[in-house]
């Protein structure tokens, strides 16, 4: 049986390597960053991800949770494992050690996370939604209410949700309609069903706290009339302790096609005399602030596509190490041999390998993007903001695929439940759909970040020219010259697409929206060619200077096939984007 290993040799490659961990622990507030301590913490998250949520991860799956009267309990396991979890610190990492914090770098917590969502999914959305809220808490809050909830929530004695969604209120969050009034001592009173929460409800932390967009009266229509609100399901005494239980309540769990170890809850909020609300910064800014989570999420989410690509590859490849069937095309010995043998087999495993890999890097360079941005570099906040739908919506996309190509690696018994890597896929689909489906996450790309941009098509422009640079100089190895080609013309296709949607988003909107999910892979594809270009250029750096560590040979072979298999399809894309409109869209409605 496979077990999750943390895959730490291409993590420290990329954290030491391409995005420069040492830089970043010389920002400002990194002090306590150094590269030693990140190894010894990969280390120790290594041991748990492996020792304490692998284990669960398939109890999680095939026994679930159950509810009864509200009362949600955890699949078996989880919430001993959740204590430790928070007992060892892996709560606290990343926020300000004003809270109780470790203070460490995004890309730190980023690697760490990594391991949480390789090794058991379901569970890592329970930090993974409380970090979004005290983001969002730490960003917008009063002092007060700051020192109330956030200390409790940083050490992990309490968790935090999100809650945005309502029945009639997914992707469209103008049409929220839970509703907050004033109590006339300072509080809120807050009533309305919010559905697909997540963590909503369990019996892991003490309290849950929740933040809830809802409308006050007289609020303006739209996104602008909503605001946020602290709900927490114990209300919290002056002195910290936890009060009366509030007016909220978990009416049902979901049954869903994965992540069943997380529970995912319809919320009932002030079926009584109101649940308790405390306003989060001022009146009606709350999508504002709920975006301070999201962003947040959403880097996390294209998380969970490398960390479940990951897991799934290291289950095929084991499988693909014992399975023999049948005798090998072109060996004349006939013998049989495992299917690790096959040529298609091999493409399948280094198709998961490779764009894995790429993913990875995308997302640590986007962390490293993160961590300069908060010491003040406005290039690397730009970056962040172009590159946050394409790390969520490339990554989850890919993820989804990638976790079908490694269950295709079992043949039969990948399609049969015991085997394990049916899971993997179920897990994955949630992501291209949660914290934004890929083609809000295109609207946002083309839209917010390309053509609406503050000078529009700057972010994009400077990316490419970067890239460009990077790939002249690629092109001076003659060992590197396949990738460096393939890369160029990637960029090109990048770079004609951007400018056919600068030129065409204000007259032709419905062409360019046709086209902006094509238009975000077209983005994930170059923008992962170009970090593997680099990867290999360092890898090929490293054995011309004498390095024996098969990691190199295997560096060069990964970015070798990213740039063979997945920078020709930056073509494809581009002709989708720009000659594919009329056709996805001129199909009368009576005709579907
Ligand atoms: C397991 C799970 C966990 C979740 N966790 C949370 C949570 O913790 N908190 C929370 O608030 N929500 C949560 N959600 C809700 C999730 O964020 C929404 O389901 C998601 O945003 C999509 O909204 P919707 O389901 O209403 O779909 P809809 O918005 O109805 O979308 C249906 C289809 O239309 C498309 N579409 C809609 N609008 C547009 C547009 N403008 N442009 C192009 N295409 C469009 C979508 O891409 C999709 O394909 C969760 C959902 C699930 C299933």
């Amino acid at each position: 049986m496979s077990t999750y290993t943390a895959p730490i040799r291409d993590m420290q490659f990329v954290l030491n390597e391409i995005v420069g961990l040492e830089d970043i622990c010389a920002l400002p507030g990194n002090e306590e960053c150094s590269v030693e301590l990140v190894e010894s913490i990969l280390d120790e998250a290594s041991k748990f991800a492996t020792g304490v949520l692998d284990p669960i991860n398939r109890v999680g799956d095939r026994v679930g949770h159950v509810v009864k009267d509200g009362v949600v309990t955890t699949a078996p396991g989880f919430k001993e494992a959740y204590k430790l979890f928070a007992e060892t610190g892996w709560t606290s990492m990343p926020f300000s050690p004003e809270f109780g914090g470790q203070g460490l770098p995004a890309v730190v917590t980023m690697a760490v996370n990594e391991m949480w969502k390789g090794a058991n999914m379901a569970f890592g959305l329970c930090p993974m939604l409380t970090g979004g809220a005290i983001e969002a808490i730490a960003h917008h809050a009063s002092e007060e209410l700051k020192q109330k909830y956030l200390p409790k929530m940083v050490e992990g004695t309490w968790t935090g949700t999100m809650n945005l969604t309502e029945p009639n209120a997914g992707s469209d969050l103008a049409a929220i309609s839970t509703k907050a009034k004033a109590a006339g001592d300072g509080t809120y009173l807050v009533s309305g069903t919010k559905i697909f929460i997540t963590w909503g409800e369990h019996d892991v932390a003490e309290n849950i706290i929740h933040l809830v967009l809802a409308r006050l009266p007289d609020a303006p229509p739209g996104l602008k009339g909503i605001s946020l609100f602290i709900v927490p399901k114990f209300l919290v005494n002056e002195d910290g302790s936890l009060g009366k239980r509030n007016d909220l309540i978990c009416s049902s769990l979901e049954h869903k096609l994965g992540i069943h170890g997380s529970p995912t809850a319809v919320m009932s909020y002030g079926d009584n005399e109101g649940a308790v609300g405390y306003l989060v910064g001022e009146e009606n800014k709350g999508v504002g602030y709920m975006f301070t989570m999201m962003n947040n999420a959403r880097v996390n989410v294209g998380l969970e596509g490398v960390g479940i690509a990951e897991r799934a590859y290291q289950h095929a490849l084991w499988y693909a190490r014992e399975r023999v069937q049948g005798a090998i095309i072109g060996d004349k010995s006939g013998e049989k041999k495992t299917i690790l043998h096959h040529p298609d087999v091999r493409r399948l495993l280094m198709d998961v390998k490779s764009r894995t890999e790429a993913m990875r890097t995308l997302a640590y360079y986007a962390a490293a993007q993160i961590d300069k941005a908060h010491a003040g570099d406005a290039v690397a906040q730009a970056r962040i903001d172009l590159l946050t739908p394409v790390v969520k919506g490339w990554s989850t996309e890919q993820g989804v695929e990638l976790s079908s190509n490694a269950l295709q690696v079992f043949g039969g018994v990948g399609f049969i439940e015991e085997t394990g890597a049916a899971q993997y896929y179920r897990d994955s689909r949630i992501t291209t759909i949660y914290e934004g489906t890929t083609a809000i996450q295109a609207n946002d790309l083309v839209g917010r970040k390309l053509a609406r941009e503050k000078v529009p098509g700057a972010g994009m422009k400077a990316l490419l020219a970067e890239m460009s640079a990077d790939a002249a100089a690629i092109a001076g190895n003659a060992q590197l010259a396949g990738i460096a080609a393939n890369l160029k013309n990637g960029i090109a296709a990048l770079s004609s697409t951007s400018d056919w949607i600068l030129a065409n988003y204000a007259t032709a909107p419905q062409a360019v929206h046709a086209g902006s999910v094509p238009f975000l892979k077209l983005t994930g594809i170059v923008v992962g060619g170009w970090l593997m270009g680099k990867s290999a250029q360092i890898a090929a750096q490293r054995i011309a200077e004498g390095s024996s560590d098969g990691y190199y040979t295997a560096k060069l072979a990964t970015a070798n096939y990213f740039a063979a298999h997945q920078l020709p399809f930056a073509a494809a894309y581009a002709a989708e984007v720009v000659g594919g409109a009329e056709s996805a869209l001129g199909l009368a409605e009576e005709l579907f």
